[in-house]
């Protein structure tokens, strides 16, 4: 079954050359009890390490099953080691973070069986081997015996028909060792190849056959004896045939599971380690999110805006900044209102008339500007009635002498806390200012004589919007009809708004309003709201924070994806000899691959969750101290979230993955 045809291996140390195997020929039949026996150096271990293909010999032919090792790959070598061995190592090289049952049950994981089959079994070998009471004790809540007990029911989890013994009994105490050896014994007599390697003399007794190494040669051998008969072929005594390798499916599921598994425990198991190497990609991930929950807030505000905008109306005005200082705006005539009704596009046109005044409550006064105001006043101008009541048709009927304040005026008028309802404005031309009182002809004509108004209401800007009207002056809103009868005579409108019909796209009507108005009064001394331009001012804005955002999310993702690759270099260089464990019950190269790329990503992933936890706080604190913009962080933020963490995770996780997987199983177990 098993032959080597001169078998050399050498180790290079420095620039030394150590021979452990010097040109080793022998033939080992199914079944044999073969104890290798030699002193410590002589090449032992390294002569089953080469039997059990976790080892390629340097020179020589190493045949199983008449087949040359040296024409296998590494996956092969793992399957082989998978479905025909079974190791146990002096120090029994258990998985601290494994119970029993997991550890003895480990190489079925590779072998792609069944869950519920797999710990059937794991059960049934270990109850066999009096293990019954302690399936669920960890390693090192075991004693030396037990422990080797674990791992001859995991190297008999897969079958196990050649098992590899080296120095099995050199970690116990006497009775353990006996123990050990009888079970040995009983393996053999079930028809297992056992290969025992020992310095003990009196340990290689038990044995069939006796190879004897010194310094890499074979010393003497007594051979296979001459009464050896082969077992038969079903041989696999009273722990049943080895379990049935399942499908692609559930070998894919295995993997998955261990891999999850293992990457859970070993972040668990160093949380503090853990904690820190997420920070850096919760922040990045923060402030990605953060990026797309504030354009979006952002976006959708402008959105509510250009659909008012879109809702009906373009509101143009006297007065345009770019004008030069000095000159006087002319106000809207009816005949340019009629000129501009007759626009296509247009449905009709709301004419605003506005004067400024001064107001006189007791011994205060301040400039104010009156409004003409129907029912519609507070959707026109954004404003929010926040007491008293609003003006009634009863009001525009009869002409009363009835006003609304804003809160400038309020504050301007009247004392902190004082109720301004029910109180008595008086609205005169003046405050010296010449301009304005030659605005109020009416007014003026009756010769300074003051209207007083009755106080029926305050009104507010109403917030949320970017849209703001309203200037420097607090405003009083009276009746339409009572502005236009006593107040200002005039038919000249100072502001107007352009109803729209959509038969015209909004932006093509008020460029036709603007060419309209500019032949007309010969200059463009007026404007109008432009939602472009609103849109673009907030685009601007919003761009700019956006990008800083992105700029420290990418930066603070590539940090933490590098601290992640560290953390995980480490955890790989921890853990060698996890992966040597692995690799020797016949873990591939892409289990042991997978393995650390699902722990770097599912690092990122809870790195990525924490940091939507952050930005969730942030936005909540940002809606409680704001109420412009409402930000909200949602599914589509976690998804965004989680599908960066995993790029993350896969991108970083590459290379100590590689370089886990990349290990060989010898030097990965041999290391401390
Ligand atoms: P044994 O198991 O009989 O004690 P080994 O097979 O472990 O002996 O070692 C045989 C020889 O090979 C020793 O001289 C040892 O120092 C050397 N050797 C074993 N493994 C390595 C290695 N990985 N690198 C260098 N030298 C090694
Ligand atoms: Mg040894």
């Amino acid at each position: 079954m098993i032959d080597l045809r001169d078998v050399s291996r050498r180790y290079l140390l420095g620039s030394n050359e150590v021979h452990a195997l010097r040109g080793v020929s022998l033939r080992i039949e199914a079944g044999e009890y073969v104890a290798i026996i030699g002193q410590s150096g002589s090449g032992k271990s390294t002569l089953m390490n080469v039997l059990g293909c976790l080892d390629t010999p340097s020179s020589g032919q190493f045949l199983i099953d008449g087949e040359d090792a040296a024409g296998l790959g590494v996956d092969e070598l793992a399957a082989l080691r998978r479905q025909r061995f079974g190791f146990i190592f002096q120090r029994y090289h258990l998985l601290p973070h494994l119970d029993a049952r997991a550890n003895a049950a480990l190489p079925a994981v590779y072998a792609g069986s069944g869950g519920a089959a797999r710990i059937r079994r794991a059960e049934s070998l270990l109850t066999r081997l009096g293990l019954g009471e302690r399936m669920h004790h960890k390693p090192n809540e075991l004693s030396g015996g037990q422990q080797q007990r674990v791992s001859i029911a995991r190297s008999l989890m897969n079958g196990g028909q050649i098992i590899l013994a080296d120095e099995p009994t050199g970690a116990l105490d006497s009775q353990s060792g006996k123990d050990m050896l009888a079970l040995l014994g009983e393996l053999h007599a079930q028809g297992h190849t056992i290969i025992l390697v020992t310095h003990d003399a009196q340990v290689a007794a038990h044995a069939k056959r006796v190879i004897e190494l010194r310094d890499g040669e074979v010393l003497r051998d007594s051979g296979t004896p001459p009464e050896h008969r082969p077992p038969a072929k079903d041989a696999a005594g009273q722990d049943g045939p080895a379990l049935q390798a399942g499908g692609w499916w559930q070998r894919r599921q295995g993997q998955w599971r261990e891999a999850l598994q293992s990457a859970v425990l070993s972040l668990k198991g160093n949380r503090l380690r853990t904690v820190l190497s997420m920070l850096g990609i919760s922040i990045g991930i923060a402030a990605v999110v953060s990026i797309m929950a504030l354009t979006s807030a952002a976006r959708s505000s402008i959105e509510k805006d250009v659909g008012s905008f879109l809702s009906g109306r373009i509101p143009v005005w006297r007065g345009n900044p770019n004008l030069p200082p000095g000159t006087q705006a002319q106000p809207f005539r009816p005949n340019e209102i009629e000129a501009i009704r007759a626009l296509p596009g247009v449905k009709g046109v709301t004419v605003e008339r506005e004067v400024q005044l001064t107001a006189r409550h007791g011994a205060r006064d301040a400039m104010v500007s009156v409004l003409g105001a129907d029912a519609n006043i507070l959707t026109a101008r954004k404003l929010k009635l926040v007491q008293g009541r609003m003006i009634s048709p009863m009001d525009l009927n009869s002409s009363l002498q009835v006003a609304l304040i804003d809160d400038k005026a309020r504050k301007n008028l009247f004392k902190p806390g004082e109720s301004p309802l029910g109180k008595t404005l008086l609205l005169a031309p003046g405050g010296g200012m010449d301009a304005q009182a030659a605005q109020a002809p009416a007014l003026a004509q009756s010769a300074g004589v003051a209207l007083p108004v009755t106080i029926i209401g305050v009104v507010e800007p109403d917030s949320g919007s970017t849209v703001q009207f309203g200037g420097w002056f607090g405003q009083v809103l009276v009746p339409l009809t009572t502005f236009s009868g006593k107040l200002d005579l005039r038919v000249d409108a100072d502001q107007f708004h352009v109803l729209l019909d959509f038969t015209v796209p909004p932006e093509e009507v008020r460029k036709q309003v603007h060419f309209r108005l500019k032949a007309l009064h010969g200059v463009e001394d007026f404007d109008s709201w432009n939602a472009d331009e609103e849109f673009k001012r907030i685009q601007s804005v919003t761009g700019a924070m956006a990008l800083l955002f992105a700029g420290v999310g990418a930066i603070s993702l590539l940090v933490g994806g590098v601290g992640v690759m560290n953390i995980m270099l480490v955890s790989v260089s921890e853990r060698t000899r996890e992966i040597g464990i692995r690799m020797a019950v016949g873990a591939r190269q892409a289990d042991v691959r997978l393995q650390f790329m699902v722990e770097a990503v599912v690092l990122c992933c809870l790195g990525g969750l924490v940091g939507v936890g952050l930005s969730w706080l942030a936005a909540m604190g940002l809606n409680a101290f704001q109420d412009e913009l409402t930000v909200h962080v949602d599914g589509t933020a976690l998804a965004v979230a989680f599908g960066v963490s995993t790029l993350v995770g896969l991108i970083f996780g590459t290379l100590p993955a590689r370089r886990a997987a990349a290990l060989s199983p010898v030097d990965a177990l041999a290391r401390e």
